[in-house]
């Protein structure tokens, strides 16, 4: 896509915060180019949060914003689909601290967004490409950034449960594999750990229409998983959606070794505080130099 986009009418949707368990009510609007996606609490007269990394404040279970001590709780699957669909710049109005889980996936997100229609701008889009490798590291988990002139994710997770065990995707991201092969995913839990998280104040808000719930050898939830590797899918949706947080598309191969929310924010921080680590180039000089480097 050559130009900054957004939407081009507003869609709205209600539900309840995964962790805080509060009802909430969105609102995705048009804004204008060189924007970005802007959080405004609209309980807090509109007080904006930008998804930007410079914000990020918790990354434990999910990844919350924190501007001037107002927070923006479970960003990850909006900004995941709002990043993969190709949108640039949003306003979205939010009642309350945490964005509602709807059904657990990006699907819903999806469809609002099919609802609200993308507008071009005339402004040329710009995209942030790795020009060196940068990796983060902790104990057996790893994450990876390559040079590349594309968005290409490689994402393996490893939990020790008979419907999951090693599980692994190479995807390049584009707004149709994104739509059908990831959205769908919806995020999980295993029945055991479900009181330790209470206790933690977490997933108030959770229940079998918004979560996959692993119990010993089975899957709680009627119906099943939507994909054998749904839950290596959800790490990759979870993974976009921090991405997000460099504000702007990137081309880079990301290879994420049972990597979470903490260590996604920590690639993100170190590759936007080393400006020798990228380069800001349009749509016209990307495709300049790809011509140039076809030339034999
Ligand atoms: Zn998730």
């Amino acid at each position: 896509m050559r130009f900054e986009t957004t939407v081009q009418r507003p869609v709205e949707a209600r539900g309840v915060g995964l962790h805080h368990g509060v009802p909430v009510h969105i609102r995705i609007l048009p804004a204008p180019p060189s924007t970005g996606i802007v959080f405004l609490r609209t309980d807090l007269d509109r007080f904006p949060v930008p998804a930007s990394w410079r914000h990020v404040a918790r990354v434990s279970y999910a990844t919350s914003l924190m501007r001037q001590g107002v927070l923006i709780s479970t960003t990850e699957h909006l900004l995941s689909v709002l990043y993969s669909m190709g949108v640039d710049n949003a306003y979205i109005e939010i009642d309350n601290l945490e964005v509602p889980i709807l059904d657990g996936s990006g699907k819903p997100y999806v469809e609002l967004l099919r609802q609200a229609g993308l507008k071009a701008y005339r402004r040329r889009k710009k995209y942030l490409r790795i020009r060196r490798p940068v990796s983060v590291e902790t104990g057996n988990k790893r994450i990876s950034i390559l040079p590349s002139d594309r968005f290409l994710l490689t994402c393996d997770i490893f939990f020790d449960h008979p419907l999951i065990g090693r599980q692994s995707l190479d995807l390049e991201v584009t707004p149709e594999r994104y739509a059908t092969e990831i959205a769908p995913a919806r995020t999980f839990g295993f029945e055991h750990e479900l009181p330790q998280m209470r206790d933690m104040g977490l997933i108030r808000g959770a229940s079998l229409d918004n979560a996959i719930c692993f119990e010993a050898a089975s899957v709680a939830n009627e119906g099943g998983l939507r994909f054998p590797d749904e839950c290596c899918r959800h790490k990759t949706l979870d993974l976009i959606g921090d991405l997000a947080l460099v504000g702007r598309p990137l081309l880079g191969h990301i290879i994420a070794e049972r990597a979470g929310h903490a260590m996604h924010a920590e690639l993100v921080k170190r590759i936007m505080s080393d400006p020798t680590i990228y380069e800001i180039l349009s749509f016209d000089q990307l495709a300049t130099r790809v011509a140039h480097s076809l030339v034999p």
